[in-house]
């Protein structure tokens, strides 16, 4: 039997050892507390569950999903009236937004759609890593794209080689960024759409944390950007704002050409969302903008919490304005991997190593907002205590 040489390009868990050091930890009967993962730990509102159990009990929606791979119709709808009021992007619900089951999804059916074995596909470094195995999966070539802090940890466009963007036919990019927390612009976007315009790759702008955002930080779309929609999609998510990772429900939206393209791929790959889910969705969407505004409260106070804490332990920065991470600059003198390994020798927590999400988040940690505020205080004691 053998297995496909594609997954083996896919890099390892870069993390191994310290996933072992973490499982001897437990059962030894340490206290681990891991801020290491972003998955809100909030349920998901109560309306929004009550709509999916109610729609559960409909016989019709045990069938295949209405409009299959489509996404239903009253879905796109609602999507097209969660962009308009929230963005001011207006887009048709027919042909201008897909239903995804998730934003991770929509990464891997984006590179299938467009890219053909051997092309290149920027993604920025550091970025998330599932951009890297779709792009692998699918037989194109990643190349990394630095987003450093001297550049708000934006691309740079010029930087890039032009051999390189010669065999170039797609680019991931994720604003509010997951790992660094960092927020694009509106002059970004419009680059953004001339870089494309100029070398015809099309856009797969990410945006899982629109709504994450503090301090004043103005919520933006790549939609927005005027001409987005000739040059690509943007990716979307229900899982992040509405503590709702587990459901399986976003969407894409903008080009035509390359959604009815992905609508081929899912076409033949899944039949789309649960409908009870779809329904949920759409619940979400009209009437749970509020819990958002709450979970944003919650995340600025810890935030805040994590901040002052390591102000305290002589780490001192100005962090980016959006997601429920914070990028933090590891003490002068040890590198990522070794802050990470000593914070969970001394206190039990365990922090992302910034080299898991590239080369150049060498430097940084991630710490992650969504625990509860109960533990993220315990964690914050332990290495004010310790590094004081
Ligand atoms: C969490 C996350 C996703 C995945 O979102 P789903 O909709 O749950 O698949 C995609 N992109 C980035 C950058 C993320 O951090």
């Amino acid at each position: 039997m053998q297995i496909a040489e594609r997954l083996g390009k896919i890099p390892p868990y870069l993390f191994m050892e310290l996933r072992k050091k973490i499982n001897k930890a437990k059962a030894e009967g340490v206290d681990v507390i891991s801020l290491a993962i972003g998955d809100p730990v909030e349920p998901t509102p109560d309306s929004i569950i009550e709509e999916l159990c109610r729609q559960a009990h409909v016989p019709e929606n045990h069938r295949y999903p209405t409009d299959e791979e489509k996404g239903m119709l009253a879905y796109r709808q609602e999507v097209a009236r969660w962009y308009r009021e929230r963005y001011g992007v207006t887009l048709d619900p027919e042909k201008e937004i897909l239903g995804l089951i998730g934003s991770k999804e929509g990464c891997h059916h984006f590179v299938l759609a467009c890219i053909n074995p051997g092309d290149i596909v920027l993604m920025t470094d550091p970025g998330y890593p599932a951009y890297r195995s779709s792009i692998l999966m699918a037989g194109g070539e990643p190349w990394n794209v630095p987003i450093l802090p001297e550049n708000d940890y934006l691309p740079v466009f010029e930087d890039i080689p032009s051999n390189i963007l010669k065999r170039a036919r797609g680019m991931f990019l994720n604003y509010p960024n997951n790992p660094t927390g960092a927020c694009a612009t509106r002059p970004f976007l419009d680059r953004l759409v001339a870089f494309a315009r100029e070398t015809g790759i099309a856009v797969c702008y990410d945006n899982p944390y629109g709504e994450m955002v503090f301090e004043g930080q103005e919520r933006l779309s790549f939609l927005m950007a005027d001409g987005a929609k000739e040059v690509g999609v943007e990716l979307n998510s229900l899982s992040k704002p509405f503590n709702m990772t587990g459901w399986r429900i976003g969407m894409a939206s903008g080009n035509q050409e390359i959604l009815a393209a992905m609508s081929k791929v899912k076409e033949n790959t899944d039949s789309g969302i649960f409908n009870p889910i779809q329904y949920a969705g759409i619940h979400a969407l009209r009437h749970e903008g509020a819990s958002i505004d709450r979970m944003r409260a919650i995340y600025a106070r810890r935030r805040a919490l994590v901040l002052e804490t390591l102000k305290k332990i002589g780490i001192n920065f100005e962090p980016p304005k959006g997601t429920f991470y914070l990028w933090v600059p590891v003490p002068a003198g040890m590198t990522s991997l070794e802050f990470t390994n000593r914070l969970f020798e001394k206190t039990a927590v365990v922090v992302a190593s910034g080299t898991a999400y590239g080369q150049y988040g060498e430097g940084f940690i991630r710490i992650s907002l969504t625990v509860p505020d109960d533990r993220l205080a315990e964690a914050m004691a332990r290495i004010g205590k310790e590094f004081a």
